[in-house]
């Protein structure tokens, strides 16, 4: 097998003998018709929901194409499982596999609890640098959900996965590095920390803030959305979420010249009204972002964020549609993306075929998007939103609707492989 220039070696893996690996041509990707996706089934429940993903996947590229576009899976390992076949629960192999095929399908993975590593899947978000977690939140009429008007809320979260919290920068209260960074800080900055404090360092930078705002721009342009908001704490912490805000402005106004308005434009300039085929960019505190998404759901479009923001908040909207059961992922960066159910492991019901496969199925509705394959993603959206009117769901779902059917997971992959 040769990808660019170079043939491919793994240690344990093996090349599937057909397909071609995805490319990249001008930072677009140039997509086979039969690519190499490798994925990884994950612990617990990963398998369970992983297999009825790619089942409804296959299925319905089979059915859009006719045997002209196919998706060549390739397994490979973290996780549990490599820890058997490796002896390490994230091999060389599994990094060299994504690296070279681009795209990858992902289930949940056990953080290992003592281990040197502090989550499996905050380290391949870093080791890839797959800088924005994406999460779309749409509801799926006929979903058990708690607002009065779950409909309204259609909103895609970008969120930057690399800084702010996630780079991971803390020392515990006592520890010879706090006191240090403490007598530090207090000596020379001007400080004044509680010596007793444990203390955390929240880088953000121009280079993570502009590139995960021209995504999310992007993003919104190619997908017709209405607007994108920066979401940011930026009125306490100036110089990291405020400038988060401020990066973001200055990547619309240097690189998106004509595409968008700010809100202050269009109130200066528009009489109040965003111009037709411009989008319009605005920001929001945190705070009032959250109480936003419930007060005036539909007012919002495309939020692009800060780590901790985007954890909150992206879970804060799926829950407003009905949960993480149906709510996918994927972490991009600059051409790789993994897709991934944002749900994790599920332990208590791993082998039982029991959980919900959509969150999975959904990442994968998003992984063939985000491969231009958009008929098949369309059909197999149409077909989970006609099984749960139907109301044929997993336990999850039916434990919280009247008059459901209640099926396991490879059943409900079944049910919806039926209606693509
Ligand atoms: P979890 O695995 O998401 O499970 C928590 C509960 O959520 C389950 O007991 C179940 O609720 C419900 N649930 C999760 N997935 C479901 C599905 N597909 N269908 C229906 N219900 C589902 O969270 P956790 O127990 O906190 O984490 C377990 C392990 O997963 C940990 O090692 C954690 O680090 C890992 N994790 C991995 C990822 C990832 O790989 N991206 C993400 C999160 C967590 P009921 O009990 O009410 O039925």
């Amino acid at each position: 097998m040769e990808v660019g220039s170079a043939a491919v070696e793994f240690e344990k893996l093996v090349t599937p003998s057909e397909g071609a690996p995805i490319r990249v041509s001008d930072g677009r990707l140039e997509v086979p018709a039969r690519p190499i996706i490798p994925f990884i089934a994950g612990d617990g429940v990963g398998p369970d929901v992983t297999t009825a993903a790619r089942r409804v996947l296959d299925a319905a590229v089979a059915k859009t194409w006719t045997g002209t576009r196919r998706l060549v899976w390739f397994e490979v390992f973290a996780g549990d499982a490599a820890q058997e076949r490796y002896g390490e629960v994230l091999p060389a192999d599994t990094l060299k596999a994504i690296e070279t095929f681009l795209v990858a399908l992902k289930g949940p993975l056990t953080t290992p609890v003592g281990g040197g590593i502090r989550s499996l899947n905050v380290t391949l978000r870093q080791v890839l640098d797959l800088y924005a977690c994406i999460r779309p939140v749409r509801y799926i009429t006929g979903l058990p959900a708690p607002v009065k008007h779950p409909e309204q809320m259609d909103m895609v979260i970008f969120r930057e996965n690399t800084e702010d919290v996630y780079a991971g920068i803390e020392w515990r209260a006592g520890s010879a590095e706090a006191k240090q960074l403490i007598a530090y800080l207090n000596g020379s900055m001007g400080a004044s920390i509680r010596a007793d404090s444990g203390v955390g360092i929240k880088p953000i930078s121009i280079t993570g803030s502009k590139r995960l705002v021209r995504k999310a721009i992007q993003y919104a342009l190619e997908a017709g959305r209405r607007s994108v908001t920066l979401v940011h704490k930026g009125n306490i912490m100036k110089f990291t979420e405020g400038a988060f805000r401020d990066w973001g402005y200055e990547v619309a106004r240097e690189e998106f010249v004509g595409a968008l308005v700010t809100e202050a434009e269009v109130e200066a300039r528009h009489g109040g009204r965003v111009p037709a085929g411009q989008l319009l960019l605005n920001d929001r505190i945190a705070d009032n972002m959250f109480q936003q998404v419930l007060t005036r759901t539909s007012d919002y479009d495309v939020l692009a964020t800060t780590n901790l923001n985007g954890d909150y908040l992206s879970d804060a909207c799926a829950a407003q549609i009905g949960g993480l059961g149906m709510a996918p992922g994927a972490n991009i960066g600059d051409c790789i993306g993994i897709f991934e159910a944002t749900h994790g492991t599920a332990p208590k019901y791993a082998g039982q075929n029991k959980v919900n496969p959509g969150s999975a199925i959904l990442s994968g509705v998003m992984m063939l998007e985000y491969l231009g394959w958009k008929e098949a993603a369309g059909r197999i959206s149409r077909a989970i939103e006609q099984t749960v009117a139907e109301k044929v769901v997993t336990y999850d779902l039916a434990r919280q609707m009247t008059g459901a059917k209640e099926v396991g997971t490879s059943e409900f992959a079944d049910a919806i492989i039926e209606r693509l």
